[in-house]
């Protein structure tokens, strides 16, 4: 992408009321557009990273066995008030139709996906199974001032299984916690897993994924030297304790975000919507479901919030909107203009997607947008890296700048 033609410009501030650094960046980047409180839309660039990032949860999510689908976000309040949520959960959204019908538009799926499986679900031959989606939530929340880390709307992903015995439920469950680990490490984030008692009235156990940050709405303990870790809010330990289970780590205290949580639900949601299978007796019995999330869109705030510096953001290489960031400094010269020209080419020709900055701009200009938009690899070429007879390679993250000589810069690209 030519960045002559790119549809956002960068810009030097954000709007007075955006609080959160997260959203400050990603708005003067052109990341995001602000609607309202809690409220964003994506734009070219913001985009790709949620497709990047969803890229890394569905290979996690299949790989596990997920199935995925896409339910409707229109809910009839009928299946809620099935469940009790209607009037137990506070951020439900209510809508009434010029029918004075009531409908919700969903903050979650448990209503949805569970007649869903009745459908389908007759023996224990059917299970287990896990049927998983990701796509917009809606939610009345109270407090929104983290920027896209709490969305009134937000990007989630939400998996729900379904099996014959606790035993095959505890077995998904663990392989689920895995992949979830996997899925922070390829964001380039380091998530530690909490044993929580679970928050709402259907939920028995549950691991809520953290993210330390300043940013985070949540405060944890965690053993700095084992992988304990506890939400403050239901652990009987405190700051400065010995770590009862490795018993030789002292529990710190920290604020942190979550990323994604796992929930044994139970056969709660089975009972209300009288789904049952027959076992190999023949008898009916409910499924335990399990309710699997993780905050795709704050996933993307967290690693700006973690990853970024005094310049601007700085995206993992995994979910960078570009692989590189080509800056040709010509100032009219143009030798300098074809050659990254070709260069640009020719990095596409060989599968780089590639931010090109061919703005007739300041050089200043062209670096201090680099560094706030965070790419995490850039490429310059100019009168003197021509005359070296190389392209200038370096990190966003920081480190060395090399000139790399032209006939080699495919490898070494393939190679970081
Ligand atoms: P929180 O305690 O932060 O409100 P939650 O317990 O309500 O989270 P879940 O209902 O389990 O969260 O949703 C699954 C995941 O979706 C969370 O772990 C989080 O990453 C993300 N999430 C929840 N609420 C929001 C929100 N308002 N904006 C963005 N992401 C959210
Ligand atoms: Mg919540």
């Amino acid at each position: 992408m030519k960045q002559s033609v790119l549809f956002t410009k960068t810009r030097k501030t954000a709007p007075k009321d955006e609080v959160a650094k997260n959203a400050q960046l990603l708005i003067r980047a052109g990341y995001v557009h602000k609607e309202m409180a809690g409220v964003y839309s994506y734009l070219p660039l913001g985009r790709r990273v949620l497709e990047n990032i969803e890229k890394i949860v569905r290979e996690e999510m299949n790989a596990v066995g997920g199935q995925e689908l896409r339910m409707a976000t229109l809910h009839p309040s009928q299946n809620w008030i099935q469940t009790g949520a209607w009037d137990a959960v506070d951020v439900v959204f209510k809508i009434k139709s010029r029918t004075e019908k009531e409908y919700t538009i969903g903050q979650s799926a448990e209503e949805i996906i569970t007649p869903i499986a009745k459908e389908y679900i007759a023996s224990y031959k059917d299970l287990p199974i896990a049927l998983y989606q990701i796509g917009q939530k809606y939610r009345d929340e109270l407090r929104a001032k983290s920027g896209i880390m709490r969305g009134r709307e937000f990007s989630m992903k939400d998996m729900y299984s379904f099996h014959d015995s606790q035993e095959d439920f505890d077995r998904f469950y663990s392989q689920v916690k895995d992949a979830y680990l996997r899925v922070y490490e390829r964001c380039g984030l380091a998530a530690k897993a909490t044993e929580a008692s679970g928050g709402s009235f259907t939920k028995k156990l549950s691991y809520e994924f953290m993210v330390l940050t300043d940013a985070g709405e949540d405060d944890i303990l965690y053993c700095d030297s084992c992988s304990f870790c506890a939400n403050v809010e239901v652990s009987t330990q405190k700051e400065g304790d010995t770590c009862t289970r490795c018993t030789k780590g002292t529990m710190k205290r920290a604020k942190a975000s979550e990323v994604g949580n796992i929930f044994d639900l139970g056969q709660k949601y089975a009972k209300d919507f009288s789904l049952t299978y027959k076992d190999r007796e023949g008898n009916e019995q409910y499924p335990i479901m399990g309710c699997f999330g993780i905050g795709i869109s704050r996933l993307m705030g967290v690693i700006v919030e973690a990853l970024a510096d005094e310049k601007g953001i700085v995206w993992p290489k995994s979910v960078s909107p570009f692989h590189a960031h080509l800056v040709s400094l010509a100032s009219g010269n143009s030798q300098v203009i074809a050659e990254a020209d070709r260069l640009y080419q020719e990095l596409r020709e060989h599968g780089f997607e590639v931010l090109y900055d061919d703005r007739d701009v300041r050089a200043g200009e062209k670096f201090a947008d680099a560094e706030l938009i965070g790419i995490p690899t850039r490429l310059v070429i100019s009168e003197k890296t021509i005359a070296a007879g190389g392209i200038e390679v370096s990190s966003r993250s920081g480190g060395d700048t090399t000139l790399v000589p032209e006939s080699t810069i495919f490898e070494h690209l393939k190679k970081i």
